[in-house]
């Protein structure tokens, strides 16, 4: 299931008039949807083939900032134009808005229509064809976590996002009678993604007083980016229509359990053979599958920052949490960086446990490939695994304990810069550069409380 609608499709609904709205979207650096709210005649008239976009979109931050010190545009270059050019198999309806579709854009040079290298769907475009001229697809799927609160987006706000009371009372992990009490959020979320050709998987509580998950069932790599991009939104988008608030933070509160967005992943053939999967093994783990893990243990740091992009995302790294600190793996043992799930089966995946709900996926899922892909060139060997609570294994690696570090690991990454170009590390590591640099300016009411009179 690509999407829910062809362009036929969609040209019939407009002339019936049940469509009446197109918005067209790329996906930013923070795997946010941007773009235009279009009256359907107008785009299926002109605007399907191509529009455009202020090129700052893919330059700035959250706060839509015009950070300095990109090389692919500046107050300088005078912030020009990309292209975006609606990719016509993601139209889809989105039934929690009257009368609107969405279709999803790829970015393109103004000048010379060719992917903008940065842009996300092309970094994970780029890796998806690497992995097919090995003869492989990546079939892959991201776990969402986020918070539900009782109050909505604007009273959050105006209170100084100080009034943050989580939906429900008490730890919800796989409890039937909290999550009936949030029936009235998720399951209209549930059933709207689905309608909308998102095979969502199920919902479920968290370990956490309102934390939720949705899983959406795994899809080729690119298609499970979309997924996870237009479910996010969409759970933003439900959520205040009914009046509360979410968040997506890794870690809102210091005593709370962070929120993760793990990476389950398989190889697969181009005729769909599960190319993970080998029936002597004793896991059913193939010797492609070891090397590819092994590229994914050897590379996390290199690529930590594509699954932790913030300041916040790093303080979810605490042990005893569920949130792994450690690049090694295990089997089904949720202490670990990776856990091998499905062993001995066709099923047989990697969960990769060190993103934050923060990730964007394109970047995520394009870093992991790239990582494996090395693996598979250098037929990395896979270590033996790890038992136990990893989170005392003192001598197993560690990822990078800071967005600093992360930034400058990201930034030495050899391995990264074949992958991706030079150019794109460069300006990722800038975009860590510029949180970093944001959040070292700012007083926190941390400081204030701990300093201000005994200091
Ligand atoms: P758990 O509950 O142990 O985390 P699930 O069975 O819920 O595991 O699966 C987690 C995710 O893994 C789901 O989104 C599912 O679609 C995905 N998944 C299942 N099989 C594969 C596979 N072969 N490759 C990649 N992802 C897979």
């Amino acid at each position: 299931m690509a999407a829910n609608m062809t362009f036929d499709a969609l040209k019939q609904a407009v002339q019936e008039g049940t469509v009446d709205t197109v918005l067209a979207c790329i996906i930013d650096m923070q795997g946010r949807l941007m773009g235009k709210r279009f009256h359907a005649r107008h785009f299926i008239d002109s605007a399907y083939d191509e529009t455009h976009c202020c090129n700052y979109l893919l330059a700035t931050d959250l706060e839509m900032y015009t950070v300095e010190g990109y090389a692919s545009t500046s107050w300088s270059r005078g912030y020009g134009d990309y292209v975006m050019k609606p990719d016509l198999s993601t139209i889809r309806r989105l039934g929690w808005l009257e009368g609107t579709v969405m279709v999803l854009c790829d970015v393109q040079d103004h000048h010379t229509h060719a992917d903008v290298p940065h842009s996300p769907r092309a970094l994970l475009k780029g890796q998806v064809a690497r992995l097919k001229d090995m003869g492989f697809q990546a079939m892959m799927a991201t776990e969402l976590e986020f918070f539900l609160f009782e109050k909505s987006f604007d009273e959050i706000r105006k209170s100084g996002f100080r009034d943050l009371e989580p939906i429900s009372a008490y730890n919800e992990d796989y409890h039937i009678l909290a999550t009936t009490k949030e029936e009235h959020v998720m399951r209209p979320l549930r059933n709207h993604l689905y309608a909308a050709g998102i095979p969502v998987e199920n919902t479920k509580g968290e370990a956490e007083a309102g934390q939720e998950e949705l899983n959406i069932r795994y899809a080729p790599a690119m298609l499970c980016a979309d997924y996870h991009t237009i479910a996010k939104h969409a759970v933003k988008e439900i959520a205040w229509q009914k009046g509360h608030g979410v968040t997506f933070l890794p870690k809102w509160h210091k005593d709370r359990t962070g929120s993760s967005a793990h990476i389950h992943q398989s190889l697969w053939t181009l005729d769909g053979k599960p190319a993970f999967f080998d029936a002597s093994d004793s896991l059913g783990m193939s010797a492609l599958m070891k090397h590819y893990m092994a590229g994914l243990i050897k590379y996390a740091g290199d690529y930590t920052y594509f699954l932790a992009p913030y300041v916040n995302s790093y303080k979810r790294f605490q042990r005893g949490t569920f949130a792994p600190t450690r690049t090694v793996w295990s089997i089904d043992n949720r202490t670990a960086g990776f856990r091998l799930c499905g062993e001995g089966t066709k099923g047989v995946r990697v969960e990769c446990r060190i993103g934050g709900s923060d990730l964007n996926p394109y970047l995520a899922l394009a870093a992991q490939i790239a990582a494996g892909i090395r693996g598979i060139e250098e037929k990395l060997e896979l270590a033996p695994p790890m038992t136990g609570d990893i989170y005392q294994a003192q001598k197993a690696k560690q990822i990078p304990r800071t967005l600093r570090d992360a930034t400058e690991t990201l930034r030495k990454s050899k391995m990264l810069r074949e992958a991706f170009g030079d150019g794109v590390v460069e300006h990722y590591a800038r975009a860590g550069e510029w949180e970093q640099e944001e959040f070292d300016r700012v007083v926190t009411d941390y400081e204030l409380a701990r300093g201000f009179e005994r200091a």
